[in-house]
C-alpha cells in the first residue's frame, strides 16, 4: 500500500500561514522574475486564473478582484516543505520526496490498520504542525494514490484523507477520471489516446497490454498496470547523486557590463559548487554559458558557451570559480546585452573516487577544510554569509516586486507579537 501526501496550492498556502488575512481571498504566486502564475488559491482558480498564465495577461482581473500577488519566496517554501516532511516521517518508515510539495510514503505491511483514519490523521497532523493543508491519498499503487489525493481536493468531505482500495470504488473513480490527469501520461500521449477515443483512465485500462506496449512502450505499460491495481513503481528513498549540476537564471534587466555579469556568474558557480559538495562529489568539468534574449527579434542574438576541464577532480569553489571567470572573459562580447547565464558542473565522481596527479600543485586538503567551514557557516547563518569576493552579495538580478518576508529563516523577518 502507498500514500501520496500532496500540499494543497503549496506556495499560496505558505504565504497564508504567516498572513492569515489572505484566507478566503484570491491569491497567486508568480514564477521567477514575476513572470507567470505558478500557484493559485481556490478562489483565484474560480476567477479563471489558469496555471502558468503570464501575469501581464490578467492585470485587469487582478485589479478588479483585488487578487493578492506574490513573488516566489523559495527560501520560505523550502523551509515549510522541510517541516511538512518532518511530520510525514513520523508516520512511515520509508518516504520518497517527489517534489517540493509532494511525498510518497511506503505503507507496506500496514494493510491491517484503518488506513482511511490514518490518512485523515496525517493530514490533520500536517495542518496542526505546519499550517499547511495536505491531501493524503492511500491506494495499492502509487498511480492510484495520486488519484486518491486529487479526490481529497475535490471533496472537502473527505477531510484531507482518502483510502481508495475497493475494486468497485476504483472502477467508479477511473470512469470519471480524465486521462490527461493521470500521473505519467504526458501531453503527447494524451493527444494520441484522445484521437483513439480514450478520454478516461478507465477506458485506458481496457486497452490490451500489447496495444499499450506498442503505442507507449515500457512506461506506458507501467502506468496501465498501476491503474489495474498492479504495483510496479517502488518508493525510492534516496535519489541517486546527480550526474550534472546546473545553476542558471534569467535576469530581470539585460546585462552588458562584464563586471556585472561576472558577479552573477560567480554566484551561480558558488551555488553549484555547494550542491556538488552536499552530495559528496567532485567534478572534472565546468561549463559556462551566456545568452541574449531569444524572444527579442529586433536586437542581435548571441549564445556562447565554453567548457573548462580540471586535471584533478575538484569541489573547491575557489578553484572552479577562478576557471569559470577566466572562461567567461573569453566568451563575453561587449556589444551584446545578456539576458541569461549559467554554470553547469559535469563529469561528476564521488569524493572517494578522486585520483591525484603527479603534477598537482594545489593543497587540496587545505581547500577541503576551508570549504567545509564555509558550508557550515553558511548553513548556520544564511546563504552567502561567507562568499568569494567576486560573487554578488545582493542576490540574483531578478524581478521580485511582491516578495514576502523570510518568516522562518531570517532573524529580522520573524513575526513580532505585542502582548
Ligand atoms: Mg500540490
Amino acid at each position: 500500500m502507498y500514500a501520496l501526501a500532496d500540499c494543497n496550492n503549496f506556495f499560496v498556502s505558505c504565504e497564508r500561514v504567516f498572513n492569515p488575512g489572505l484566507n478566503g481571498r484570491p491569491v497567486i504566486v508568480l514564477s521567477n522574475n514575476d513572470g507567470c502564475a505558478v500557484s493559485r488559491s481556490n478562489e483565484a482558480k474560480k476567477l479563471g486564473v489558469k496555471m502558468g498564465v503570464p501575469v501581464f495577461q490578467i492585470r485587469e482581473l487582478v485589479q478588479k478582484h483585488q487578487i493578492a500577488v506574490f513573488s516566489s519566496n523559495f527560501v520560505l517554501y523550502g523551509d515549510m516543505s522541510r517541516r511538512v516532511q518532518e511530520t510525514l516521517r513520523a508516520y512511515a518508515p520509508a518516504i520518497e520526496l517527489y517534489s517540493i510539495d509532494e511525498a510518497f510514503l511506503d505503507f507496506s505491511g500496514m494493510e491491517h490498520q484503518n488506513l482511511d483514519a490514518l490518512a485523515k490523521e496525517i493530514s490533520g497532523a500536517c495542518l496542526r504542525n505546519t499550517g499547511i493543508p495536505v491531501s493524503v491519498g492511500v491506494a495499492p499503487t502509487k498511480t492510484l494514490a495520486k488519484i486518491a489525493s486529487k479526490l481529497c481536493k475535490q471533496y472537502p468531505k473527505l477531510r484531507g484523507g482518502c483510502y481508495l482500495h475497493k475494486p468497485a470504488d476504483i472502477e467508479k473513480v477511473l470512469k470519471k477520471y480524465p486521462i490527461d490527469d493521470v500521473w505519467g501520461i504526458g501531453r503527447q500521449y494524451t493527444k494520441k489516446l484522445k484521437a483513439l477515443g480514450i478520454n478516461t483512465a478507465y477506458e485506458f485500462t481496457q486497452l490490451s497490454a500489447l496495444r499499450v506496449q506498442i503505442m507507449m512502450g515500457l512506461t506506458g505499460i507501467r502506468t496501465w498496470k498501476e491503474l489495474r491495481v498492479e504495483a510496479c513503481i517502488e518508493v525510492m528513498q534516496a535519489s541517486p547523486p546527480k550526474q550534472q549540476i546546473c545553476v542558471s537564471r534569467s535576469f530581470s534587466k539585460e546585462i552588458s557590463d562584464i563586471k556585472e555579469l561576472a558577479l552573477q556568474v560567480s554566484m551561480f558557480c558558488a551555488m553549484a559548487c555547494e550542491k556538488l559538495r552536499k552530495q559528496d562529489s567532485h567534478c572534472y568539468q565546468a561549463l559556462v554559458f551566456i545568452m541574449t534574449n531569444p524572444h527579442k527579434e529586433e536586437s542581435p542574438r548571441h549564445f556562447e558557451s565554453t567548457l573548462v576541464t580540471f586535471q584533478v577532480a575538484t569541489s573547491s569553489t575557489l578553484e572552479i570559480n577562478r576557471a569559470v571567470l577566466q572562461a567567461l572573459q573569453r566568451i563575453f562580447k561587449p556589444s551584446f546585452a545578456y539576458k541569461k547565464a549559467g554554470v553547469i558542473l559535469s563529469e561528476i565522481v564521488p569524493d572517494s573516487a578522486v585520483q591525484g596527479s603527479l603534477f598537482d600543485q594545489l593543497d587540496r586538503a587545505k581547500h577541503q577544510r576551508l570549504m567545509k567551514v564555509v558550508d557550515k557557516i553558511n548553513k548556520k547563518n544564511g546563504y552567502s554569509s561567507v562568499a568569494v569576493a567576486t560573487q554578488s552579495l545582493e542576490g540574483i538580478k531578478m524581478n521580485r516586486q511582491h516578495l514576502s518576508p523570510q518568516y522562518t529563516t531570517k532573524w529580522s523577518d520573524i513575526i513580532k507579537v505585542k502582548t
